[in-house]
């Protein structure tokens, strides 16, 4: 299962489709003792699954996106009452965080819930699938920050550009997701005994641990400036030693020396 997931992202990543699984590192706390239980007896009236439609702002700033629950109507509920309240706050949040030249964010998008879907979420293009069977072992955990992960990847549109490193992309996503949508639950924090077996490009919370790393230490705009450049096609290592005075290897360097330094 796991290296089918895997093989999956290495060959859809070549198609310029963003298709994540968690992050292996560090570990998931554990589930909550009920999660993943079954009512005891089936409920009377089973909640119907819908396609709820939601349109958000107004004018040129207009955003219109559905949750699709049909397949899953046991989600129907979670998403009217959780889901579409983070994503009417985070989608305009993520929009200007990451704004482009002559860029306009996707206006409308879709989040189908899709019981053929193997992995945990993907998006394409506007497009986002999502498992159900994962989320629903995830409603207290996971759902809800996996889902601004991938609204992350509808602003992005950095498509098939050559040269736009993955785990940068991956890395940028976990970053807003965990040190900004959800900074209390700390999930990318990297012991200073785990700093030895960790490298900047590992993708995912490993990567947004060493962004969040240079943002607070050497460029606070590197959200913005290296979303620009990823989504412009003017990406190359040099940016890095331009916007930081440092190569990526040394900075990568650094950052391992910091993880190791909180040993003391
Ligand atoms: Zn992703």
């Amino acid at each position: 299962m796991r290296l089918t997931i895997l093989t999956s992202i290495l060959v859809l990543s070549l198609a310029a489709i963003a298709q994540d699984k968690p992050a292996d590192y560090p570990p998931a706390a554990e589930p909550p003792e009920n999660a993943g239980e079954k009512p005891a007896e089936k409920a009377a009236e089973p909640p119907a699954g819908a396609l709820e439609s939601v349109v958000i702002g107004e004018g040129e700033k207009t955003v219109r996106f559905t949750v699709d629950t049909a397949q899953a109507p046991d989600l129907a509920g979670w998403t009217k009452e959780q889901l579409i309240p983070v994503i009417k706050e985070w989608y305009p949040k993520i929009v200007e965080m990451l704004p482009g030249k002559d860029f306009k964010a996707p206006g409308s998008f879709s989040i189908v819930f899709d019981n053929k879907y193997e992995g945990v979420a993907a998006t394409m293009g506007t497009r986002v699938v999502c498992n159900p069977a994962w989320y629903r072992t995830e409603l207290k955990r996971e759902a809800l920050g996996s889902v601004v992960h991938e609204l992350v990847h509808v602003v992005q549109q950095y498509g098939g550009r050559r040269g736009v490193p993955v785990w940068i992309t991956e890395g940028l996503a976990d970053y807003i997701r965990w040190y900004l949508y959800e900074p209390q639950s700390k999930g990318c924090e990297i012991p200073a005994h785990a700093a030895g077996r960790v490298k900047h490009d590992m993708s995912y919370r490993i990567s947004a641990n060493f962004l969040n790393w240079v943002i607070a230490h050497h460029e606070k705009d590197l959200l913005r400036e290296m979303n620009a450049a990823l989504r412009e096609g003017r990406y190359s290592p040099a940016l890095w030693t331009e916007r930081t005075k440092k190569d990526l290897e040394t900075l990568g360097a650094d950052w391992k020396k910091f993880l190791e330094g909180k040993k003391a």
